[in-house]
């Protein structure tokens, strides 16, 4: 299946866009030929990730915290809005900073998009739907979160983006779209940021145990970074306001995720099980009917190959660290 939509952009602004799937997002849209605006204050963001594109014409960076504003001179005609932190390790590092970019920052962010009368997308989760006692989650799922557990600093953040985000577009008529994003891996994530691949591939590549949180039972759908681009942009392309599911409906459980590292690294490292974080859910799958019958899209990379090429990156990346 191909993606049928696209549609070109003439300046676009990305929140977050020196982060992991922000810098790909820049990249792809310098590539359609738009000129993009990355904003961000590295807060987890690498400079590493952007330094290819500060070459290229029509890239422009400005450092600045979307909390405060978004300095962009040239008008936009569409602004994703992906500053956050997205790691566990992050967002509980930075709990206020978390909430303050998820309201603060997507106020800021939905008011230029207004201003300019541009696209605007949201770069939602699928923590909305916390430990989801639906599964698969589809996009008409409440969720099951804790208002009050240590990851609803990200998860209530996320959930209030959108409240903000459907107001904004239902009285100031503003054009919105909301993707919810599921578990996104690849090349350019920080091998110290805490999440899972990048924890299991840096470990498996020197020879360290890996970490399996509690029995390992419980399941994530991994996302190869250039399907999930494609869906990201396919729906701000489509006039749709979404929310709309972004992810694989592939399944699996961190045990075996494990051993699949560890063979496709060629590593001898041994599973060490740790504490299973408070709240961690148990299960997590996207349904994709909607994103498959509106957008044409779904992801094209097998785990074993987005695997193989984020293990290679790993391997490869003096930066990953
Ligand atoms: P990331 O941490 O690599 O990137 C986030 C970027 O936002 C960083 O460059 C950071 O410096 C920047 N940032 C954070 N707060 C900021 C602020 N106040 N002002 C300016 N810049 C700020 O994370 P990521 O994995 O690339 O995630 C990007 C977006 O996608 C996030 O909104 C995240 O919630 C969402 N998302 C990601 C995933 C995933 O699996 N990667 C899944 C669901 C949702
Ligand atoms: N996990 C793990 N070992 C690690 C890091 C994470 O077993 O070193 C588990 C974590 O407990 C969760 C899953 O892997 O069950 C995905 O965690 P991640 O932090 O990547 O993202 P989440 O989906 O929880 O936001």
């Amino acid at each position: 299946m191909t993606t049928a939509l696209s549609r070109s952009w003439e300046h676009a602004v990305v929140t977050g866009g020196a982060g992991f799937v922000g810098s790909h997002l820049c990249a792809a849209l310098l590539d359609a030929g738009a000129a993009v605006t990355c904003v961000d204050d590295f807060s987890t963001g690498r400079a590493e990730n952007i330094s290819p594109l500060l070459e290229r014409p029509g890239f422009t960076l400005v450092q600045a915290d979307v909390t405060e504003g978004l300095p962009v001179k040239r008008r936009p005609d569409l602004v994703l809005h992906f500053a956050s932190p997205a790691s566990p390790a992050d967002y509980l590092r930075l709990p206020l900073h978390t909430l303050e970019t998820g309201s603060l920052g997507t106020r800021n962010a939905l008011d230029l998009a207004h201003s300019s009368r541009a696209r605007f997308v949201l770069a939602s989760s699928s923590e909305v739907y916390g430990d989801p006692r639906q599964h698969p989650q589809d996009e008409r799922y409440w969720g099951n979160v804790n208002p009050v557990g240590p990851r609803s600093v990200y998860g209530e953040a996320k959930r209030f983006g959108e409240a903000l985000t459907t107001a904004h577009a239902e009285t100031r008529g503003t054009d919105t779209c909301i993707v919810r994003l599921f578990n996104t891996y690849g090349p350019r994530m920080r091998g110290q940021d805490g999440r899972v691949v990048p924890a299991f591939v840096r470990q498996a590549l020197a020879g360290e145990p890996l970490t399996v949180a509690g029995d390992g039972r419980q399941t994530r759908s991994l996302c190869y970074v250039d399907d999930t681009v494609r869906g990201v942009l396919a729906a701000a392309a489509h006039g749709m306001r979404g929310p709309v599911n972004i992810g694989s409906p592939t399944e699996i459980s961190m045990l075996d995720l494990a051993r699949l590292i560890v063979e496709l690294a060629g590593s001898a490292s041994e599973i060490r099980p740790v504490a299973r974080p408070v709240d961690d859910p148990a299960v997590r799958c996207p349904d994709i009917t909607l994103a498959r019958d509106k957008l044409g899209w779904e992801p094209q990379v097998r785990a074993e190959e987005g695997l193989r090429r984020a293990i290679a990156w790993f391997r490869e990346d003096a930066t990953a660290d």
